[in-house]
């Protein structure tokens, strides 16, 4: 027999807001002692609007939580030896804690030297080798990528332990599927990782106490491929035509097949999203605390 479950929703942007509001504080104690201000550098290369979009938020929330913000907006024109300079630059200037390079680059940019390149203790991103090496060690020292801090917040205010979990991640990416599995090993559960070439994909996401969504295909997963009672993170985010010449976002988890069927889901939007720009102001603050006092 089917039962019906209550399935609670996980409220990212509440969760999201007293983060940043606690974020506020710290940095105004940092500033009351030390007279320094946190700065989060972001480059944008190109211009693709959704990922302006994505930057002027950034900025704003840097700003609302009084941080210092700092924009380069780069024409599509720029050159790879443009772009590195440019971080080389950042990575010296002692106003600068953090820098996030804003993925993906244009058509002709190879982001991968000019991550590497980024300071690790700059790096808010969590994409450089140390950083990325550093989780994978399980150490804790590393500055970890956005999205799946953000996640893992959400999981452990939810489940408070995760320990012993069986937990499936789809989705591979060095920015959210591969960091989410280490995060996820790190707490002490059973991680089974699912990407493109994973033949069972449905199979293997049934078995998912946790089960985390990170592919940008839309509607991927049904309700059927939900356990009954998982505890559902919806990654994706997808534009879509809605009703009125508007757009709506929506996620890769059939969003009404899940309620009564997993225990908890997060939204798209308002679960995993807000939770994100959240955890780069944290891992800013964070950084910046530590360059500051060792300054
Ligand atoms: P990506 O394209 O770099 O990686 C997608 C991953 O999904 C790959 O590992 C690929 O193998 C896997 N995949 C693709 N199709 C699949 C399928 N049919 N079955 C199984 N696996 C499949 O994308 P990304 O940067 O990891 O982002 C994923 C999604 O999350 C996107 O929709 C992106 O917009 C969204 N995202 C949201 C936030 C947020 O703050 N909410 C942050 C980052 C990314």
């Amino acid at each position: 027999m089917n039962q019906q479950i209550d399935t609670k929703l996980i409220d990212g942007k509440a969760f999201a807001a007293s983060l940043t509001q606690e974020i506020a504080q710290k940095v105004l104690h940092l500033q009351q002692d030390t007279g320094m201000t946190p700065g989060l550098a972001v480059i944008l290369v190109g211009d693709n609007p959704a990922s302006e979009v994505y930057v002027r938020n950034k900025a704003k929330q840097t700003h609302k939580v009084g941080m210092r913000s700092f924009m380069h907006m780069m024409p599509s024109t720029t050159t790879q030896e443009a772009l590195l300079a440019l971080v080389a630059r950042l990575n010296e200037d002692p106003d600068v804690h953090g820098i996030l390079l804003q993925l993906p680059l244009p058509d002709g940019l190879d982001p991968k030297p000019i991550i590497q390149s980024i300071a690790p203790h700059k790096d808010v991103d969590g994409l450089t080798a140390y950083n990325a090496g550093q989780l994978a060690l399980g150490y804790t020292e590393g500055l970890i990528p956005c999205t799946p801090l953000g996640c893992l917040m959400l999981l452990k205010n939810e489940l408070k332990t995760l320990k012993g979990m069986n937990a499936v991640v789809v989705g591979a990416s060095n920015l959210v599927g591969r960091p989410m599995a280490r995060l996820l090993l790190n707490e002490g559960c059973t991680v089974t990782i699912a990407h493109i070439h994973t033949k069972n994909t449905e199979e293997i996401a049934r078995q998912g106490e946790i089960l985390i969504v990170a592919t940008g295909c839309q509607g991927l997963v049904k309700g059927s491929w939900i356990r009954p009672g998982a505890t559902v993170i919806d990654v994706g985010i997808t534009r879509i035509p809605a009703e009125n010449n508007k757009t709506k976002l929506v996620g890769d988890v059939v969003f009404e097949e899940a309620l009564g069927r997993a225990s908890r889901i997060t939204p798209v939007p308002g679960g995993v999203g807000p939770m994100t720009i959240a955890c780069l102001l944290s891992n800013t603050f964070k950084t910046a605390s530590k360059q500051i006092k060792q300054s």
